[in-house]
């Protein structure tokens, strides 16, 4: 194992350790690594309309008050990467990039408990917010842990950079995307990058070395379009059916391996269908509906190349 390697381990158990033990004490009235998570979860940057300029202010404050650079870089107009530079003893070593994302899926508030960003901690201890999980306490963790770290005179060998990146619940092509491909990112150096990962109820945490690829994709099914009184063969329906049909099987081979204990979801390749649309949307007035000539299925696919 690489020098480097060792100071990035220390650092993320660090990380972890930090968290669980602050999650031991948190005091909502003070300025306590937890009332700071909760401030960050107060703000909403859920899709589809994320408000990423209180994100950014927040987490620039957080980098000022240990004092480590801070800029942030439209690579799309609206939609910032924030980047923090904590200089190593020896900037001539690649350096260490730890990525988090700044947005999250949507939330149904009336399906709530307690509002989705409102962060309410309940009396044994569970904090209830949208992206709290995924990924905002990651974003946390990296600055308490160096935080930690910096009251302890600690310094790295090598630079640590700490990106927070737009729109990585939408595929990144704002975010990630752009920054990895610009001169910015190339400047860096980067030999290492850590980012998130698992979440574990417990005490364990899982370490991986890739992540999953997602694939969109789209089945669009034609057929004999007509009037809705009569019956045609080669229906849009009837040919989509079919490929339904075969993603079922395959979807349900790969659940039931999950659901028998013998791996986890992200073991196996996920497919879920996430939006249908039919093609000619018609008033249902008798002698005005349409047999429908196209029918769209959108579906996510994700293989499970985790390890
Ligand atoms: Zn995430």
């Amino acid at each position: 194992m690489h020098n480097a390697d060792h100071s990035l381990l220390s650092l993320s158990l660090t990380t972890l350790v930090l968290f669980l033990l602050v999650s031991a004490q948190e005091d909502h009235q003070q300025d306590t690594p937890i009332a700071r998570f909760q401030r960050y979860l107060r703000i909403n940057t859920a899709h589809p309309n994320p408000d990423y300029s209180p994100a950014i202010s927040f987490l620039k404050l957080q980098a000022q008050s240990i004092q480590l650079q801070a800029r942030a870089i439209e690579f799309t107009p609206g939609k910032p990467v924030l980047l923090l530079t904590w200089p190593g003893s020896n900037p001539s070593l690649p350096s260490i990039l730890l990525n988090s994302h700044l947005d999250s899926v949507p939330a149904e508030p009336s399906k709530w408990v307690h509002p989705p960003f409102s962060a309410v901690r309940s009396p044994d201890g569970k904090i209830f917010a949208r992206g709290a999980q995924d990924d905002k306490c990651i974003a946390v963790q990296y600055l308490e842990a160096i935080r930690n770290l910096k009251a302890k005179n600690f310094v790295p060998i090598r630079t640590v950079h700490v990106s927070y990146v737009p729109d990585e619940e939408i595929g990144g092509v704002d975010g990630a995307a752009k920054f990895v491909a610009s001169k910015v990112f190339e400047e860096l150096r980067v030999g290492f990058a850590l980012d998130e990962g698992q979440a574990s109820p417990g005490d364990e945490f899982r370490v991986f070395y890739a992540d999953r690829s997602p694939w969109s994709l789209v089945i669009k099914a034609e057929g004999t379009p007509g009037h809705g009184s009569r019956m045609y063969d080669n229906t849009a329906m009837e040919n989509l059916m079919k490929s339904v049909e075969v993603i079922s099987r395959f979807r349900g081979s790969r659940f039931d391996v999950v659901k028998a204990g013998v791996a986890t979801n992200s073991e196996v390749i996920s497919i879920n269908p996430v939006y249908v649309k039919a093609g000619i949307p018609s008033p249902n007035v008798s002698g005005y509906n349409l047999c429908s000539s196209s029918l769209k299925i959108h579906l996510l696919i994700i293989n499970g190349d985790e390890c």
